[in-house]
């Protein structure tokens, strides 16, 4: 069991050991893959020793959870198809949001577009120019 709060993000367990612990919904919110405040406060309810969390009235919009939501394509739907395959191949390039085991920080993609085959490369950072 873990013993209440000292301050507002500092904690002691049995053994003595101070832990930092978070108070704040937006930090759990990003800590907890986004999730949304009716599941956090089953969360939070239905789990013993969860630390206390303060759930305001009115919560700010979390950029990322709206971003997520977008439903707009970039672009309109094509009405016409390439007639052969690797006539029309359509790319795109994505930065990783971390640098990845093996150091790689951008994935490109190509898709055929009569075939709809599609090849992705990892790419390394670019390097910087002397
Ligand atoms: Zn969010």
């Amino acid at each position: 069991m873990l013993s209440p709060l000292i301050g507002n993000h500092k904690k002691i367990n049995l053994h003595g050991e101070l832990h930092h612990v978070c108070s704040q919904l937006p930090t759990w919110h990003k800590c907890l893959g986004h999730m949304s405040e009716q599941a956090f406060r089953q969360l939070t309810d239905n789990m013993k020793d969860f630390p206390r969390v303060k759930i305001p009235k009115s919560t700010p919009i979390c950029p990322g959870c709206a971003q997520g939501k977008m439903a707009s394509k970039p672009f309109p739907d094509s009405q016409s198809r390439a007639t052969a395959n690797f006539e029309l191949i359509h790319s795109d390039l994505k930065e990783l949001p971390t640098i990845s085991y093996h150091k790689y920080k951008y994935f490109i993609i190509f898709v055929d577009d009569r075939s709809g085959s599609m090849f992705t490369f990892n790419l390394h950072q670019n390097p910087t120019p002397s």
